[in-house]
């Protein structure tokens, strides 16, 4: 019985050194390498397990018993400790990485159109409820669209009217989105009702006025339309843009592509009527350019010589302007924020 004596207190003294070196441990490899040195190939009590084998047959069996039932502890001992520490790490993660729901959110930068870009959609939707639908051409146009189709032929004086970029001899930078209108004419028989937005391009550059700049054209073509159709259809679009029952007036005026022609100017936005610094004490201000299409021009697209419309065209840049009391065009363009933020997000 002395075999059984002597392996029993090995048993106890591999239980007294094992289970609080399990309970201390104090990470995951810490308590790894106690595994290994306790149950690994070569570990304490496998080479007492593996030893059993050897002992005297009285013994084998009490030893060979409390040997597994001290393994069995150990295991226990184990599983329970990479729980316990596996829950510390949980937690500590949720301690490090927990969002503060109680701090205010950072504010997101929310991008917004151009005060440019808002107001060209404004008036376009305008005139597309209107039963308008756009049409767009070429910013590289051939003088023949730009000029000699809309009755400015090559010596004519009006050519002076606008300072034109050239690219070649026969090819200009459009100075106006007017060339859209023949090559809608051109492409279509009557009836045509077409707005044309889109930049266009002068050398012109003044706190006014900018070598780049934006129109929207307008062109109504069927039989029987008169001076009324373009007055009634401009009265809506500044009712519908600058506020009901905004007073317009025409002065007569000349254009090439028009007869009669008309400057078109509304009640002044900033005094209404009385006369201040913007409208230049007149109590009104210039808005568009608009007229009864010249014959000439239905002559050279093809159209039916009895055929009657109206064309328009303003300036988006000064329609902003005036709408918003700005006196540089220049700020439009140099995008500096603090300007641009000053425009409700549309
Ligand atoms: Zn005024």
């Amino acid at each position: 019985m002395k075999g059984t004596e002597r392996a029993e207190q090995e048993l106890k003294a591999l239980e007294a050194s094992a289970l609080p070196a399990i309970d201390g441990a104090s990470d995951p490899e810490a308590l790894e390498q106690i595994r290994i040195r306790i149950l690994g190939r070569k570990g304490e009590l496998t080479e007492i397990l593996r030893g059993v084998g050897a002992l005297p047959p009285e013994i084998r069996r009490e030893v060979g018993q409390q040997a597994n039932a001290l393994k069995a502890r150990i295991e226990a001992a184990l599983e329970a400790r990479q729980q316990a520490l596996r829950a510390a790490l949980l937690d500590e993660l949720a301690v490090r990485e927990a969002i503060d729901i109680t701090l205010p959110g950072r504010p997101i930068q929310r991008g917004s159109l151009h005060p440019i870009t808002a107001t060209l959609y404004e008036i376009v939707e305008i005139f597309q409820r209107l039963g308008f639908s756009v049409a767009e051409g070429p910013e590289v146009e051939l003088d023949y669209y730009n000029f000699e189709a809309l009755n400015i032929p090559k010596d004519h004086p009006a050519r002076d009217m606008q300072d034109t970029f050239y690219i070649t001899d026969d090819v200009v930078l459009r100075t106006h989105t007017s060339p859209v209108q023949i090559r809608v004419m051109e492409a279509q028989p009557p009836p045509v009702k077409i707005v044309a937005p889109g930049r266009v391009y002068r050398r012109d550059a003044d706190p006014t006025h900018s070598p780049m700049f934006h129109q929207v054209e307008g062109l109504l073509v069927d039989y029987g339309v008169s001076f009324a159709d373009l007055k009634a259809t401009l009265q809506a679009f500044v009712d519908e843009f600058f506020g009901a029952g905004t007073h317009l007036r025409f002065r007569p005026s000349y254009f090439p592509f028009t007869e009669p022609s008309a400057e078109v100017d509304i009640g002044c936005v900033m005094c209404t009527g009385a006369g201040c610094r913007v409208c230049k004490g007149s109590g009104y201000l210039e808005i568009l350019g608009a007229g009864m299409v010249d014959p000439e021009v239905f002559r050279v697209v093809g159209y039916d010589p009895e055929i009657t419309g109206f064309a328009f065209g303003m300036g988006v840049e000064r329609i902003a302007m005036l709408r918003y009391g700005i006196d540089d065009i220049r700020l439009f363009f140099e995008n500096d924020l603090r300007f641009l933020q000053q425009f409700p997000a549309l």
